[in-house]
């Protein structure tokens, strides 16, 4: 056996891994889920009872009637991140896999899987309190094990004491194992990030937007506490009496209305995609950054034009027109007419968002949506137009933006269309 070509073999091997590793997590996490890791347990053992499959077509055997392969590395990976059910499954792939092949190396499987299993039962739950480095460092260390186990134990008993080939192979495997789950753990503590700044986001605006809510409330309670003393008064007027309670029932109901739809979007909310009503969702919008347009003397005009629903959360889908609002509204200091209008096109629904503030150079216009990328110094956090591209996408959405300093900014939003339904729910 020439041990360069073991040496490419197992190589090979560890290309395979990657590439489907890396394609797996690109292609799921980019499309998918904003609140929660979207890795189906069954998924992960699909994917990894596949690798192992695949690793042991690649594999190789030695002169000592052994298979070798990195099939350890998916067995690993699997078990490790898809919890105990994927651990056995995985145990039960592997062996079954292997039978085929049969040959002394079948036993030692056999045993160094189920020698395996124990362990990672025991110590994963211990480790995922851990920093992912640790993580790391283990199961780099668990593959050391099982490498050397691998050569040990046929020594043992076929007297193989070939230990060029051992030294490949416990290098490969230890060296291959390190560079997949760091990769794993790296492109995992990315997506959690993401994760949380849009949660994050979520709760600073929440938070700003509380600040002028507060005179929302302020404003009836005057009110109606002028009315209380008008009636307190002069209690023998019945007619003008009925009139002012009337108004001042009014003017808390609004209140009441607008702080509810505030509650309910600072709310979290569980990842239920549903059929959207654009025009409730944007009505809920425009109320809940009411108070905020006030405060800057901005009125806000609504031209909804559309018929059909679109797909989506719905409280993500009121948290990308509340920032696109915000901004809007953000940008006309001196107030003016901030404008939302509807309409539908080849299948597409587009919503079009429209305001007459100071605008942005070609260069901010490019730079918009990258994180932390904000002009209104602590006022701002940077990630509002992150989180709109980003929920935007999931959404199967596309944003355009045109602006022009000193006149203002225009966002189109355009979404598909859910096909089979019916007309617009009123
Ligand atoms: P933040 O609002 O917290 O600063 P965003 O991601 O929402 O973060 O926006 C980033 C930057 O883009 C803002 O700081 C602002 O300079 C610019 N911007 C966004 N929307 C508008 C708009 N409608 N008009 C002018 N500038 C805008
Ligand atoms: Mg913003």
């Amino acid at each position: 056996m020439d041990n360069s070509h073991f040496f490419y073999v197992l190589l090979i091997n560890l290309l395979v891994i990657l590439i489907i590793i890396l394609l797996v997590n690109f292609s799921t996490l980019s499309k998918q889920g904003t609140t929660k890791l979207p890795f189906h347990p069954f998924h992960i053992f699909i994917t990894c009872a596949i690798l192992i499959f695949l690793s042991l077509t690649l594999s190789i055997k030695l002169d000592n009637g052994f298979v070798y392969d990195l099939r350890y590395i998916p067995f690993l990976l699997g078990g490790v991140y898809g919890g105990k059910r994927v651990l056995l499954g995985l145990a039960g792939a592997l062996i079954l896999i292997r039978l085929p092949l049969l040959g002394p190396g079948f036993i030692v499987t056999v045993f160094l899987t189920i020698l395996s299993c124990f362990v990672i039962l025991y110590v994963a739950p211990k480790l995922t309190s851990k920093p992912w480095t640790t993580r790391v460092y283990w199961f780099t260390f668990f593959s050391f094990c099982y490498s050397i186990l691998a050569f040990l134990i046929p020594s043992m008993f076929y007297g193989f004491h070939d230990f060029t080939s051992f030294f490949i192979y416990s290098g490969t495997l230890t060296g291959s194992t390190f560079f997949v789950f760091y990769l794993y753990e790296m492109i995992r503590t990315t997506y959690i990030l993401q994760l949380e700044s849009i949660k994050y986001e979520k709760m600073h605006v929440v938070s700003q937007l509380a600040a002028s809510m507060s005179h929302e409330v302020r404003n009836p309670l005057t009110t109606v506490k002028g009315f209380l003393q008008l009636i307190h008064e002069s209690p023998m007027e019945a007619q003008t009496n009925q009139d002012l309670s009337k108004v001042a029932v009014s003017e808390i109901d609004r209140a009441t209305d607008i702080i509810n739809q505030y509650l309910t979007f600072a709310k979290p909310h569980p990842e239920v995609k549903m059929e959207l009503d654009v025009s409730e969702e944007i009505t809920r919008s425009t109320e809940i950054v009411m108070p905020l347009a006030l405060n800057h003397g901005v009125m806000v005009e609504v031209d909804l034009l559309h018929e059909h629903s679109i797909t989506g959360e719905p409280n993500k889908f009121q948290q990308v027109l509340i920032n696109i609002l915000k901004n809007g509204i953000e940008a006309m200091e001196s107030g003016g007419i901030l404008t939302i209008t509807s309409y539908e096109e080849d299948r597409n629904l587009f919503i079009v968002i429209k305001d007459a503030g100071i605008g942005m150079t070609e260069e901010q216009v490019t730079r918009l949506g990258e994180p932390y990328f904000s002009l209104k110094g602590k006022n701002g956090t940077g990630l509002g137009m992150m989180t709109v591209f980003k929920l935007v996408y999931v959404m199967n959405g596309t944003i355009d933006v045109w602006s022009k300093l000193n006149e203002g900014t225009t966002i189109k939003l355009s979404f598909p269309i859910t096909e089979q339904s019916g007309m617009k729910i009123e």
